[in-house]
């Protein structure tokens, strides 16, 4: 037999996501009830106007090969938008439709990344970034804690700037950035941005600025696209997705934005022979939801808000768990380190699944976070009031100081 997986790190990666949610199914074909904080899916209906919007262009014949760039009124309406809601002025050229955020980080690190490179990543960071950048064979990912510093106040802006400044090595190319982010829920303000800016300038490095959150805001918090600050556009690829904002996890659009330098390589190559575009169907829906009404995007945000004041308010008083407030996307962090008696954060889910609680464990985010856990507000008022008082119940039974 041939060896069928080749010798790639990036093949022997495992998804921490996928352990927990195969763990949860167990239990539930078991006949137990699981409360899903593990997942971050919006369980929105996509807005109708959007799906009418797919099912008039498919009717139409929009069902023919896309042009791999995007088609060109949905760019249009983004150039649009970007100007007016992200302060980035670019051209249609500049602007390549991706499937989802995903394909659009992948594209992104394809085009920025070889051999030896290396991305610092400040985190926790999404999962998927490992494996993204690990898809470029021999580049790197190193993780650089910010997030969680910058929201308590512990790591001013300047001293943000020097953190980088003492991480970057020979082989630095660039920085990932998430905000909003995931899992954290810490928007980064201006001045946090600025000192980001700054080092990239500074040491001419890329950024690539990933805003799949930028409309999940809470308490009034304000998204700041860093290729709005000056020096910036021409060094960093921001990456958006439909998917977030509109419900619209399934239709596998998301888009990127890039200096002109890259004009050759995002589209015509990598788009191209990755995924040759998007359906086109979902493109004309994808540009009914930029240019229609708003409401349900307001509507859902709110929702989240909600969910979080729930979820905040089930847990007060806690001191097992500690939950930095989160501003944007819809994730808790918790600190969990109250609560691990001796044992690592696996056997801790491990336990809360026992209970009913589905969670991921902090560690899927960064090798430092074993002593959190994330939990997901894209989940049911019902299910998050039901998962707090069952680890309130279980706390107090343990007497956890
Ligand atoms: N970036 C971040 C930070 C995310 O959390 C996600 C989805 N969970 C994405 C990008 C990509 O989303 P999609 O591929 O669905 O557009």
């Amino acid at each position: 037999m041939p060896r069928l997986i080749a010798d790639r790190p990036v093949l022997k990666m495992t998804s921490e996501l996928g352990r927990v949610m195969a763990a949860a199914r167990l239990r539930e074909q078991g006949g137990a009830t699981v409360y899903h904080l593990e997942r971050g899916e919006p369980d929105f209906d996509t807005p109708a106007h959007i799906v009418e919007a797919l099912a008039a262009a498919a009717r139409a014949g929009e069902t023919h090969y896309p042009d791999q760039r995007g088609a060109l009124p949905l760019r249009q309406a983004l150039v649009e938008k970007l100007a007016r809601e992200n302060g980035i002025r670019c051209e249609v050229d500049d602007v390549v439709i991706t499937c989802g955020g995903t394909h659009g980080l992948f594209l992104a690190f394809q085009a920025l990344l070889g051999e030896g490179d290396e991305v610092l990543v400040l985190s926790p960071h999404w999962m998927a970034i490992p494996k993204l950048v690990g898809f470029v064979h021999g580049a790197r990912h190193r993780s650089l804690p910010a997030y969680l510093d910058l929201a308590s106040g512990a790591l001013t802006p300047q001293a943000l700037a020097t953190r980088l400044r003492q991480a970057i090595g020979p082989h630095t190319r660039g920085f990932y950035v998430n905000t909003p982010n995931n899992p954290t829920g810490v928007v980064l303000d201006r001045a946090q941005l600025q000192a980001i800016a700054e080092v990239a300038i500074e040491r001419d490095l890329w950024v690539v600025s990933d805003e799949a959150y930028e409309h999940l805001l809470f308490d009034g918090a304000e998204h700041v696209s860093l290729a709005q600050l000056p020096g910036m556009a021409e060094r960093t690829i921001s990456v958006f997705t439909f998917s977030k904002s509109y419900a619209m996890t399934g239709w596998r659009v998301g888009y990127v934005v890039s200096p002109p330098a890259l004009r050759p390589v995002l589209g015509p190559l990598l788009a191209f022979y990755t995924t040759h575009g998007v359906f086109p169907a979902s493109q004309s829906a994808a540009r009914a939801a930029v240019v229609g009404p708003q409401a349900e995007v307001e509507t859902m945000r709110r929702a989240y808000q909600d969910r979080r004041d729930l979820l905040l308010q089930g847990l007060e008083g806690q001191s097992a768990i500690r939950v930095p407030v989160p501003r944007g996307a819809f994730y808790v962090f918790a600190d969990v380190s109250a609560a691990l008696q001796g044992g690592d954060v696996w056997a801790l889910a491990e336990r809360w699944l026992e209970l009913g609680v589905a969670v991921l464990p902090g560690v899927a985010f960064g090798p430092e976070y074993g002593d959190w856990v994330r939990m997901s507000l894209a989940t049911r008022r019902e299910d998050l009031s039901a998962a707090a008082a069952l680890l309130q119940q279980h706390y107090a039974a343990a007497r956890v100081p």
